[in-house]
Parts: structure tokens; sequence; C-alpha cells
């Protein structure tokens, strides 16, 4: 393991975001493993509506297992990892509200929750399995918001 990577598992592991993680594992009886400089559970079982999701280290693979969710995206793994380094640099909780702000502000400027999420395209848009989505004028994406 390199030693930037093992900083930032241990800043995930003290900055919380790590063992929030592996309780959503336990709640969500998925099958543990480790993959390369990261935790993977797969087949876990969690009502979100996400093919995957990274908590500090820890990858959650949801109804699928990992060679499953790869074989649909084989950058999966590429993707999650840079989410890791996200919560890490959020200094672990903060990256919660900071993800949901900028799934709101993707959500009133494209109507797609990670399109202009700025985590979502730092961790790669394709290779997290979306698309790029045009950006709807700032007075444009106002004006629909108040009609919804
Ligand atoms: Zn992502």
């Amino acid at each position: 393991m390199d030693t930037a990577r093992t900083i930032r598992n241990i800043a995930n592991v003290v900055n919380l975001s790590t063992p929030l993680g592996l309780i959503l594992i336990a709640v969500g009886r998925g099958r543990l493993r480790r993959h390369r400089h990261l935790i993977v559970a797969d087949r876990v079982s969690l009502p979100v509506p996400a093919g995957a999701m990274t908590v500090g280290c820890v990858v959650l693979v949801f109804r699928k297992s990992l060679e499953e969710a790869q074989a649909g995206n084989p950058t999966l793994m590429a993707h999650e990892e840079e989410h890791a380094w996200q919560w890490a640099y959020c200094l672990g909780l903060p990256f919660l509200p900071l993800y949901l702000a900028a799934s709101g502000w993707s959500l009133f400027r494209t109507g797609d929750r990670a399109a202009a999420n700025h985590f979502e395209r730092q961790a790669g848009l394709a290779a997290g399995g979306y698309r790029e989505m045009p950006r709807l004028p700032f007075r444009e994406a106002l004006a629909r918001l108040r009609r919804a």
C-alpha cells in the first residue's frame, strides 16, 4: 500500500467516515472483502437509489456482486476510490451535507443529481456511469424551480 493511500485510509478512520461505512455494511448485511486499498461490501441490502456508494474507504455495492457491477461499469472502482479521497479532504462527515448540496445544485442546473455535482464530476462522470447534461441558464432553472 502506498503512503498517500495509507494516510487517506487512516484519516477516514479517524474522521469517522470509514466506521460509518462499516455500520452501513452491518445494517445492509453486505458481503465484506478487501479490494486493493478499499473495503468493499457487495450485495448490500439498503434502500439506496444507486448502484454503489462510497462512505470513507468503504464501497457499498447494492443488490449485486462487485463483479456484476463492474461488468456493467468497468471503471466503477476507480470512480469510487476518488470518493474515498473526497471523504478525506472533506474531513469525514462534512462530506455528507456538502455532497447533498452539490446534488441539489446539480438538480437545479441540469435536472440530474450528478451532471453538475462537483464531487461526481471530480470522480469522473463517465467512470461513475453518469452522463453529461446541458446546464440550464440560471434564470431558466429558477423559473423551473418556481413552477415545481
Ligand atoms: Zn460517484
